[in-house]
């Protein structure tokens, strides 16, 4: 405990992981780490600390139990210590860093800093090729906290204004055929020919990538660690990878 680079002053750290494994970890996200007497976080998070990490205070709480988690960590920072608080790809991008700010009303002694990660929308895009080198959206299909209308509404949007799209969340035990109902949403607008991908556990053990058309993913089976990648009006596979073109080669030409 005590004073250290970053915990100068009374600062909870909501941290970015990256997407698995350490390398994909920002440097400053590290450090903090390092420095920290107690890091809270979901428990399938702090099972993917390194080794050296796990002499820290861990603290974890189930799914589904985030206010409690984040209370937790300023109660901890409250008496003293040192205290990160770690979600996923960017804490700041369906993450824990919102819910942590608005907490933090009540700890007004307490700063808050976000330490960006990097989000599966770019470690994915990475494995598939290039696939939101241009204009794009990420939609979430969790409708715990978001009404599907609106879910509905903004993959129509998206699909309406030739984005390229990213997709989050997109299957849970209860919603088995939500990517199935996106799509079809989708097919409204777009034609069945737009190239897609998908990648499952990134940056993970069993990472693995793959291809298909708009039609066909709609009866692929993904699981709540897969994020899809629907490409725009340009989009097209080259030599075995998916990519949305910014134009240069065609100017080119
Ligand atoms: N804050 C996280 C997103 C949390 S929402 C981030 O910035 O990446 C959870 C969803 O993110 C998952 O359902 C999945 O769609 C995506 N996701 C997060 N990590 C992933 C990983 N390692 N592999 C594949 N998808 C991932």
């Amino acid at each position: 405990m005590g004073n250290t680079e970053f915990f100068k002053d009374k600062t909870i750290y909501v941290i970015g992981m990256g997407p698995g494994s350490e390398d994909a970890m920002t440097l400053e996200a590290k450090k903090i780490l390092k420095e920290s007497d107690v890091i809270v976080g979901y428990t399938v998070y702090l099972d993917l600390l390194s080794d050296d990490l796990k002499d820290k205070e861990l603290i974890s709480t189930p799914m589904k139990k985030e206010e409690e988690r984040c209370i937790i960590a300023f109660e901890e920072a409250k008496k003293g210590k040192n205290v990160s608080f770690i979600s996923s790809g960017d804490a700041g991008i369906y993450g824990m860093a919102s819910l942590m700010i608005e907490i933090g009303e009540d700890y007004p002694d307490i700063n808050v800093r976000i330490i960006p990660g990097v989000t599966a929308a770019s470690s994915g895009a990475a494995v598939l090729g290039a696939p939101i080198n241009h204009d794009f959206c990420v939609i979430s299909l969790s409708d715990l906290l978001t009404p599907f209308e609106k879910i509905e509404k903004r993959l129509r949007a998206a699909a309406m204004g030739d984005f390229a799209i990213v997709i989050y969340n997109p299957s849970s035990h209860k919603r088995k055929d939500y990517l199935k109902k996106a799509c079809e949403i989708l097919l409204e607008v777009l034609p069945p020919d737009t190239a897609c991908g998908y990648v499952k556990n990134i940056g993970r053990e069993g990472c693995s990538a793959h291809y298909c058309s708009l039609s066909q993913l709609k009866d692929e089976e993904v699981d709540m660690f897969t994020t899809v990648f629907i490409g725009n009006s340009e989009s097209r596979m080259i030599n075995q990878k998916l990519v949305t073109p910014r134009g240069y080669k065609r100017e080119n030409d």
